[in-house]
């Protein structure tokens, strides 16, 4: 079994299969959709299933643990430890890479609210297309 190196999250039940995809996430140095988290998970506990996967995902973002980005919709949804650093990725709907961004669109960009004092303390930009390998094979 993999272990967790962070503490175990507080109010979170452990069990062997969250602790399996918690470990997953952790030893990724990038972010994983669902599918790939299962087939890691899986090498190590033959029992989980993929909904498994989705339902303990879910929990984890709920909690705050793992962020979950999605471009345009779930099936291309991708996972990471909230690390809590600031970081955009653009993912290619043909293959599903991940391609982290160097710089941040909202760098130079101010919300107009009607709430004057709304007070920002986050966002989410999802960009997406197809990746150079993919591109290629599109008609011009
Ligand atoms: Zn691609
Ligand atoms: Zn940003």
């Amino acid at each position: 079994m993999n272990e967790t190196k962070t503490e175990w999250p507080a109010g979170v039940k452990r069990t062997r299969q969250r602790q399996e995809v918690l470990a997953v996430l952790e030893n990724s140095p990038s972010p994983l959709n669902a599918e790939e988290i299962f087939s890691l998970a899986k090498k190590n506990d033959g029992s989980i299933w993929l909904s498994t996967v989705y339902r303990i995902l879910d929990l984890f973002v709920k909690k705050g643990i793992v962020t979950k980005a999605s471009a345009m919709n779930s099936a291309f949804a991708i996972y990471e430890m909230n690390r809590y650093q600031h970081k955009h990725y653009a993912v290619c709907i043909g293959c599903r890479k991940v391609i982290q961004m160097d710089n941040c669109p909202m760098e130079k960009f101010t919300p107009r609210l009607d709430d004057g004092d709304f007070r920002v303390t986050g966002h989410k930009v999802e960009i997406y297309g197809y990746c150079k390998d993919c591109g290629a094979e599109l008609p011009q």
